[in-house]
């Protein structure tokens, strides 16, 4: 029996583990549930099916409307007040970082964004098996996250990454060649720069092959999301950024190679369903019978792979420049792509003014002091602007470079300081 707290259950990834759990009572226990707050009701109905010790919830103000929630659940299903015993609430930023930190034996990560690295220190911390769907905060905390961690403790619930993991397994760490992280390659593959101009974020949203949540479905798009598992399996792995390549695998189910020195590849397959690596996630190194549907070979198919179109998808480009730097880099490049989403989504910037903001935000970071502001005087507005390397770098650190970039990234897109954007890549 394992105890598991799901962070951000109210999301794709949270409400598939439940399913994952709901369905193998004799293995798996719930002790904990987080969400950010913007979806109490089915919160509550979580909290009423699985009945967790404690529950987080990021916005405080949500907690008064989650307890009411949970009475009209309640009474729903016929309960009166007595019958039912609330979880111990914690209400907060700070509250799923604290959630993290409980008792138990496995810490899912489903929470979306930067915004789950505190969640995922705590849980390292703690010596916490850590299944990690939110990529960002293993890029955005780079060594200071691989470092808290013991070997084996987080294991990637990422498809792409649990692929990798398990092709690892046919082969010894010197004897790997090249890590290959498979693309769906989004709405857009094949499309041209110039096509791409006018994409709506309702287009953008619209994936070929998995249902997720707004960011990561968007970054699908963009290919940033391909970018931040290339810089994933780097850290994840121990991988060099130059032995790592992505490739577009339209049918999403090869979901990543491993090529060893010998020639020989190795390749997981399965139709695309992420309750296979979050079960492999909750369980691993062992398997969870009857996970999700396997391959149908009696069934005629097509498998394509083809290069990606790395002009008209800058994305894993820019994110290896910012990987190579390390420090506060890969933060600022996600913080300024979470922005960029956000004002994409709201109709204030284009779809290609995501990626080219986010590279002049990164190049601005990665070049020092911008120019025009005086020599040794740091305005609150400039905290987090100036690069951190890797030997230097802290929490603390990441956090500023975090919200430089965002405030940075919304000044850009709203066309704020435009001329500062114009400054050339390096
Ligand atoms: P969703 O947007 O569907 O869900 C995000 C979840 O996080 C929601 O439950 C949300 O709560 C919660 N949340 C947001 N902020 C906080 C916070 N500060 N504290 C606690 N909870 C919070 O995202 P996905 O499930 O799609 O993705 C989650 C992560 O998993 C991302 O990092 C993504 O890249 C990764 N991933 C997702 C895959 C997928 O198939 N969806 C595949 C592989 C990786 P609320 O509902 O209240 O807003």
């Amino acid at each position: 029996m394992r105890d598991v707290v799901i962070l951000g259950s109210t999301g794709s990834i949270g409400t598939q583990a439940l399913e994952v759990i709901a369905e193998r009572p004799d293995r798996f226990r719930v002790a904990g549930l987080a969400a950010g707050g913007g979806n109490v009701q089915l919160l509550a109905r979580q909290i009423l099916e699985v009945r967790p010790a404690a529950v987080a919830v990021a916005q405080a103000s949500a907690v008064q409307d989650l307890q009411l929630a949970l009475y009209a659940a309640a009474k729903d299903r016929g309960w009166n007040a007595g019958e039912m015993t609330l979880p111990r609430i914690l209400a907060g930023p700070d509250a799923a970082t604290e959630l993290a930190a409980t008792e138990c034996d496995v810490v899912l990560n489903g929470i979306t964004g930067s915004a789950g690295l505190g969640a995922t220190l705590a849980a390292l911390k703690a010596g916490t098996t850590l299944a990690l769907a939110n990529k960002e905060s293993l890029v955005v905390g780079g060594r200071l996250v691989t470092d808290a961690a013991a070997e084996g403790q987080i294991v990637a619930v990422d498809s792409e990454h649990s692929a990798i993991a398990q092709c690892l397994r046919a082969g010894r760490r010197e004897e790997v060649r090249k890590v290959i992280v498979t693309a769906s390659g989004g709405p857009f593959r094949g499309w041209t720069r110039q096509r791409m101009a006018e994409v709506t974020p309702d287009q953008a949203m619209k994936h070929p092959t998995w249902n997720m949540g707004r960011v990561i479905t968007i970054n699908s798009a963009t290919l940033v999301n391909k970018a931040l598992e290339v810089l994933e399996a780097a850290l994840l792995y121990d991988v060099d950024l130059d032995d790592i390549e992505a490739v577009a695998h339209p049918q999403s189910i090869v979901h990543s190679m491993v090529e060893f020195v010998d020639g020989s590849t190795m390749a997981q397959c399965s139709p695309p369903d992420m309750k296979l690596p979050i079960a492999l996630g909750l369980t691993w190194p062992d398997r969870l019978a009857d996970a999700a549907p396997a391959c149908d070979w009696t069934k005629a198919g097509e498998w394509t792979f083809e290069p990606i179109d790395h002009e008209a998808f800058p994305a894993i480009m820019l994110a290896k420049r910012a990987g190579r730097a390390g420090g506060t880099a890969p933060a600022v490049f996600n913080a300024a792509n979470e922005a960029c989403v956000d004002a994409f989504c709201a109709g204030q910037i284009g779809f290609l003014d995501i990626v080219d903001t986010v590279g002049a935000v990164l190049e601005e970071h990665l070049a020092g002091p911008v120019p025009n502001r005086a020599e040794g005087s740091v305005s609150a507005a400039d905290v987090g602007s100036t690069f951190t390397g890797p030997d230097q770098v802290t929490v603390d650190a990441v956090w500023a470079a975090d919200r430089w970039a965002r405030t940075r990234a919304a000044q850009l897109a709203s066309g704020e300081d435009a001329a500062d954007a114009t400054r050339p890549f390096a």
